[in-house]
């Protein structure tokens, strides 16, 4: 098993798709997605963003993500942040961070300790910040 399975294995209940709260998309974002929807850029904008000044996220349609249906449906042109979730740092900030979000996914291994936890994600983190490199 992995170090990622070893955290957490998506159950694909959606619970993190649904809700009123959306995700920011960044220019890489924005682009994957048009990309992944072979649709113009200001068609993608104008059926799936919400635009408020600079911040573009997606739309939120009866309580859910634009996206999701049974599932994520733009699954290879989702943003970052929804490719990363649920294992964000944050979670090394506060235990805090650890038990809301625990206790939202339930694809969270609950058999682990925060110590434990938080040691293997820092490790995983880590490696993908340095297989990564600097920003910019
Ligand atoms: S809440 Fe967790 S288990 Fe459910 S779909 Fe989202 S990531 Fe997967
Ligand atoms: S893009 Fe996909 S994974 Fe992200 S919130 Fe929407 S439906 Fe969920």
């Amino acid at each position: 098993m992995d170090e990622r399975s070893l955290l957490f294995t998506c159950q694909r209940c959606g619970s993190c798709c649904h809700g009123e709260t959306t995700v920011s998309l960044d220019e890489s974002d924005q682009q994957r997605m048009i990309n992944h929807l072979g649709l113009p850029g200001e068609i993608v904008g104008q059926r799936y963003w919400r635009v408020t000044g600079r911040t573009v996220q997606m739309r939120i349609v009866e309580h859910r993500c634009i996206f999701y249906r049974d599932g994520c449906t733009v699954y290879p042109g989702r943003p970052w942040r929804c490719a990363e979730w649920p294992l964000v740092r944050a979670i090394l900030i506060d235990e805090a961070n650890f038990t809301a979000i625990s206790d939202s996914c339930p694809g969270i291994n609950k058999d682990l300790s925060y110590p434990e936890f938080c040691a293997i994600l820092k490790r995983l983190l880590d490696a993908k910040e340095a297989d990564q490199g600097p920003p910019g």
